[in-house]
C-alpha cells in the first residue's frame, strides 16, 4: 500500500522539469542549422524577445494562468510594434513546444497589421490549438477578428474559462514590463524567405530558449498545499536537514529552470522541527509537489504525522511541534496576503490526491481556524 505520504519526499510530478533533456534535444535539433554569417537584425530580435519574456516574468501582477501556460503549443514574440502607423510590419521570433519543457529552435516571423494605436508595445501570441500551430508553421496565422477571446491574467480572472482555453490563440501586449490583453489585428507570417536569417549560429539562437523555458515555469501562486515530509525512501528517519530533501529531489530529477537558475527541491518551503523555515524553490517557480496543483505553493512540515504509517514515532515526530505550527501559520498568512490566496485554496495534500499526507495527526482544522481569525502580519518576505 502506498497511500502514506512517502511520496511527499518525492512526488512523481516533474512537470516541465526535464531541463537537461531539453538542452540535449535542442542542441541535436539546432545542429541542423548551418552557421554562415550573422544577421544582426535577426540576432537583436532574439535578444529583445528574450528580454521581453524575462521582464514580464519578474512581476507577479503579469501572471498568466497556469492552465494557459500548460495549454500553449507555440508562442510568438514580436518585441516592438510602433504606434506611429496604422499598418506596421515588425519582426519577431516563434517557437513551438516539443515536449513539456522542450521548445523548437526559434524561427523568425513577421507581424503585419495594427497594434496598440496609442503607444508602442511588445506583442505575445500564445497559440493554444493544433490548428493555430499549423497556421503559424505554414506562415499564415491570423491575429484578432470576431472570435477573439480576451487574454486572461491571474490578477484579473482567477479562474480560466473554457472559452479562453478553447480559443485558437490568446494575444497579450506588454508595455513597460506590464502585460495586458491585446487588441492587435493582423497576421504573423514566416520570415523564412530570408535565407540569411536561417543561417544564424545555433549558439546564438539557443540563447532564447532558456528564457522561454523560464517563462513557462513561472507561476503566480494561486493556493497552498500542506505536506509532511514522511520518510525519504531508503532512510529510517525523516529528513534532518533541507539538504537531505534537496539531494533526494536532485536524484529524482525534480529540477526546474526558473529565473535563469536551476532548483531541485520540489517544495517552496520546508518547516523544520525547531520551527525554522527553510526556503526551497522560489515562490514564483512552478512546484513539483502535487499533480495538477503546481501553481499552488508547496509547504512541507518535517515529520510523519500518519498514525497508520508512524504509530509510535519510530519514523520521526508523530505530531507537528508548536513551533512548527506557529511558523506554518505565520508563513501561510504572509503568502495568503501577498498573493491574495483565498482560504479555500489552502489545502492538505490529501484533499487533492489519494495520499494520507500530511497525516491524520496534522491539526488542519485548527490551522484553518487560526488563519481565519489572524490578522495579516504584513511582514515582507522572499519573492
Ligand atoms: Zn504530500
Amino acid at each position: 500500500m502506498n497511500r502514506s505520504c512517502k511520496g511527499c519526499a518525492g512526488v512523481p510530478v516533474p512537470l516541465r522539469t526535464k531541463t537537461l533533456l531539453f538542452f540535449i534535444l535542442a542542441s541535436l535539433i539546432g545542429s541542423a542549422y548551418p552557421a554562415k554569417h550573422v544577421d544582426s537584425a535577426a540576432l537583436s530580435s532574439i535578444r529583445e524577445a528574450a528580454n521581453v519574456l524575462d521582464e514580464i516574468s519578474k512581476k507577479s501582477q503579469n501572471g498568466v494562468p497556469d492552465a494557459v501556460l500548460n495549454s500553449t503549443k507555440c508562442i510568438a514574440v514580436i518585441p516592438s510594434i510602433t504606434a506611429e502607423t496604422a499598418n506596421v510590419s515588425a519582426g519577431g521570433v516563434a517557437t513551438c513546444r516539443q515536449a513539456p519543457d522542450s521548445w523548437s529552435p526559434p524561427a523568425f516571423v513577421k507581424f503585419t497589421g495594427r497594434g496598440n494605436p496609442t503607444h508602442p508595445t511588445a506583442l505575445l501570441v500564445f497559440v493554444l490549438s493544433d490548428k493555430g500551430a499549423r497556421a503559424l508553421r505554414s506562415g499564415d496565422l491570423q491575429i484578432g477578428g470576431k472570435k477573439r477571446a480576451p487574454a486572461p491574467l491571474v490578477s484579473t480572472s482567477p479562474v480560466t474559462s473554457q472559452v479562453e482555453l478553447t480559443a485558437e490563440l490568446l494575444t497579450y501586449e506588454a508595455a513597460a514590463g506590464v502585460l495586458s490583453s491585446s487588441e492587435a489585428i493582423g497576421v504573423i507570417r514566416s520570415n523564412a524567405s530570408d535565407p540569411s536569417r536561417n543561417a544564424l549560429p545555433k549558439k546564438k539562437t539557443d540563447k532564447y530558449l532558456p528564457s522561454v523555458v523560464s517563462f513557462f515555469n513561472t507561476i503566480t501562486p494561486t493556493g497552498i498545499v500542506i505536506h509532511h515530509t514522511a520518510l525519504i525512501p531508503g532512510q529510517k528517519t525523516v529528513p534532518r536537514k533541507e539538504r537531505d530533501i534537496d539531494e533526494y529531489h536532485r536524484e529524482r530529477g525534480f529540477e526546474i529552470l526558473c529565473f535563469g537558475h536551476v532548483y531541485h527541491v520540489a517544495y517552496h518551503y520546508l518547516i523544520m522541527p525547531n520551527g525554522k523555515v527553510k526556503a526551497g524553490r522560489p515562490e514564483r517557480c512552478e512546484g513539483a509537489h502535487a499533480a495538477g496543483y503546481n501553481s499552488y505553493l508547496g509547504i512541507s512540515v518535517v515529520g510523519d504525522f500518519s498514525s497508520e504509517d508512524n504509530p509510535t514515532g519510530e519514523k520521526g515526530p508523530t505530531r507537528p511541534s508548536p513551533k512548527q505550527i506557529a511558523s506554518l501559520l505565520q508563513l501561510c498568512q504572509r503568502l495568503k496576503n501577498r498573493y491574495h490566496i483565498p482560504l479555500q485554496h489552502i489545502v492538505r495534500h490529501s484533499d487533492i490526491s489519494s495520499t494520507q499526507c500530511p497525516g491524520d495527526r496534522f491539526p488542519f482544522r485548527s490551522v484553518l481556524d487560526q488563519l481565519v481569525t489572524r490578522p495579516g502580519d504584513g511582514k515582507p518576505g522572499r519573492e
